[in-house]
């Protein structure tokens, strides 16, 4: 008989708090687990899901368009923004009660409630009840982060984005980001005027420089007002005019919605993890080692709350890596390396490994690139380019990134991502046969690199 209510408390039911709780439990474990807003996490109810349908939403617009240079009588006219959010809202109802299910036929005792650290073993619920547990597990994700400046209590963030009543006319997004850009497409293809202001050079930071601009360039090609080098000084209410913001180059403007996609703050504040020597980083974030470990040993921390890498599929990773050494013996780190990942603008950029500025600062490499106008596009008449580059080591002949700008690109990587990860050459990407005609056979029929660094 255990000293405790149970072997694992988990608190927040996100992506990698239920992925946790549930292969622990499926272990024999007694699992407890605690969310304050909805199940199913960022990912699910403001993320990644709600985020992937308005893309689809969005780019009927192109579709359409398409369709008619191919040949079709299709009329024009905007989306119904109240029947799509209607959907939405039904199917993210939906998708949480299959999260409830999930963890309740796993066997899971999950309260739709705060928790709180009194004790390396005791969580606190905000009904103050009190549990104790061998092992607690903090999964409790992250938060939009809004600068402080005169009048940022007016903007919105991706969190609210999902339940606007209405669509704007215009829109000013502040950030150059993932959430930045692909919030900019989106809208942009729903029908709303859309500025996008990024501080720096060029967006995108830290992304492959030749795809990103490349995502740029098609961005403002596409009508997107981009406006690179330039901030937000200060913004104010005008009521049913909108918002009034003043830009650091001068300029003001008035936008119906002003949204910021700043970046995201790790959720660590207010659990009492500082009190029992949990430590927290200059962000926020909590420290943790390659077991998820966090300086007291029977607390551990998953997902974007470490703010190792800020991706689903990584907290999902980061959950069972914990289970796996908690709860099967089985001491596993978590594997950071070679990670793809797809920004879901139009057109959308996959990427895996190391870029080309990054790559060439390690070793000698070749590029090996191709860009070209797609079949599909261009037919329909459309100045669209696909970009779709290798960077290979000269030492070793291994691929060490891949990089791809063209429609569906996230589904593409997602296969490079095998071939990269286990280590393959250029010359095994050559010895495997072209599936014709499609975009991705570039990537097995690049003879000679553009150029070496
Ligand atoms: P990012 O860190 O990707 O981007 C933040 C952006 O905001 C950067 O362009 C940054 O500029 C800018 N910024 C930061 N502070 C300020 C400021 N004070 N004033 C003006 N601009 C500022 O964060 P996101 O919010 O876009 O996304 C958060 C995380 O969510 C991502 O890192 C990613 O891991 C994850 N995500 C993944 C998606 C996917 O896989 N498709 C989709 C959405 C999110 P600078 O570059 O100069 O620092």
């Amino acid at each position: 008989m255990s000293a405790f209510d149970y072997d694992l408390f988990v608190i927040g039911g996100g992506s990698g708090g239920v992925r946790a709780a549930r292969m622990a439990a499926a272990e024999g474990a007694s699992v407890g687990l605690a969310e304050e807003s909805r199940m199913g996490g960022t990912c699910v109810i403001r993320g990644c899901v709600p985020k992937k349908l308005m893309v689809f939403a969005s780019s009927y617009r192109e579709t359409f368009d398409d369709a008619r240079a191919y040949g079709w009588d299709l009329t024009d006219g905007p989306i119904y923004w109240p029947g799509f959010r209607g959907k939405l809202e039904a199917e993210l109802d939906r998708l949480e009660g299959v999260y409830q299910r999930l963890l309740s036929g796993s066997g899971v005792d999950w309260v739709g409630q705060r928790a709180t650290l009194r004790d390396p073993h005791e969580v606190e619920l905000a009904d103050g009840s009190v549990k104790s547990a061998k092992h607690i597990l903090i999964a409790t994700g992250g938060r939009p982060f809004v600068p402080d400046l005169p009048g940022s209590e007016h903007v919105i963030t991706s969190d609210d984005i999902f339940h606007l009543p209405d669509l704007p006319k215009s829109m000013l997004i502040v950030g150059g980001g993932y959430i930045a850009c692909e919030f900019a497409c989106i809208l942009h293809g729903l029908g709303v005027e859309v500025t996008q202001f990024y501080r720096g050079a060029q967006i995108l930071r830290g992304f492959d420089d030749e795809a990103r601009g490349l995502v740029a360039e098609k961005m403002i090609e596409r009508g997107i007002h981009l406006r690179t080098g330039t901030n937000v000084l200060e913004l104010q209410d005008r009521g049913a005019d909108g918002t009034w913001v003043k830009a650091t180059d001068g300029s003001h403007g008035i936008y119906d919605r002003v949204m910021y996609a700043t970046g995201r703050d790790p959720n660590s504040r207010g659990l009492g993890l500082e009190d029992l020597g949990v430590e927290i980083g200059r962000r926020g974030q909590i420290v943790v080692d390659a077991y998820s470990q966090t300086a007291v040993p029977s607390i551990y921390a998953i997902g974007d709350v470490t703010d190792r890498v800020a991706l689903t599929p990584v907290a999902i990773r980061e959950g069972m890596a914990f289970t796996e050494t908690v709860f099967k013996g089985n001491p596993t780190p978590v594997d950071h390396e070679l990670i793809p990942s797809a920004i879901f603008t139009q057109p959308e950029l996959g990427t895996v490994g190391l870029t080309e500025e990054a790559a060439r600062d390690r070793e000698p490499i070749d590029v090996y690139c191709s860009s070209f106008r797609p079949m599909q596009q261009s037919f329909a008449g459309r100045e669209d380019r696909v970009l779709m580059k290798l960077i290979v080591s000269k030492a070793t002949r291994k691929v060490l990134g891949c990089h791809i700008v063209a429609p569906q690109a996230g589904e593409m990587i997602q296969l490079v991502g095998i071939a990269v990860k286990m280590g393959a050459t250029k010359e095994d990407f050559d010895r495997v046969m072209a599936v014709h005609p499609t975009m991705a056979e570039e990537l097995v029929t690049m003879r000679a690199p553009v150029r070496s660094a």
